[in-house]
């Protein structure tokens, strides 16, 4: 019996290796480091702040004592919160976190806006500097 085999993904490669696996074993090594690197470099620890107990606690607990979103509630309108946001982004003020007071409600459309000015701002800044 013949087993299926292809060649390894990494280019150049003509080892031969299962179908299950990407790579041979002299580039299995290289391959997942490579991914760890990449997690390390993406969300790095504001993506594991939004997973921790201690947020989610926090945002469930604003949530709740503000159950309208704000931005909408000054132009008069009523929508349901979806997001607990960070009025000062964290990736500016890392020690605001936490911060109950620099926390607003707001609902999906309002934080994608929010979201939006704050790439725009930063581009700004960038080209202002250079
Ligand atoms: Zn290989
Ligand atoms: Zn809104």
């Amino acid at each position: 019996m013949t087993q299926a085999v292809k060649f390894c993904s990494h280019a150049g490669c003509r080892n031969l290796i299962p179908l299950t696996e990407r790579y041979c074993s002299k580039h299995k090594h290289e391959e997942s480091s490579r991914v760890y690197f990449h997690r390390k470099h993406s969300g790095g620890k504001y993506e594991a702040f939004y997973h921790s107990t201690a947020w989610k606690k926090l945002s469930y607990q604003y949530k709740l004592a503000n159950p309208m979103c704000e931005a909408c509630l000054k132009r008069g309108v009523i929508r349901k919160v979806d997001i607990a946001d960070h009025i000062v982004p964290i990736k500016e003020d890392w020690s605001k976190r936490l911060d109950y007071a620099n926390l607003q409600a707001l609902c999906i459309v309002c934080h994608n806006i929010k979201s939006e000015k704050e790439v725009k701002e930063r581009k700004k800044i960038k080209l202002k500097k250079y």
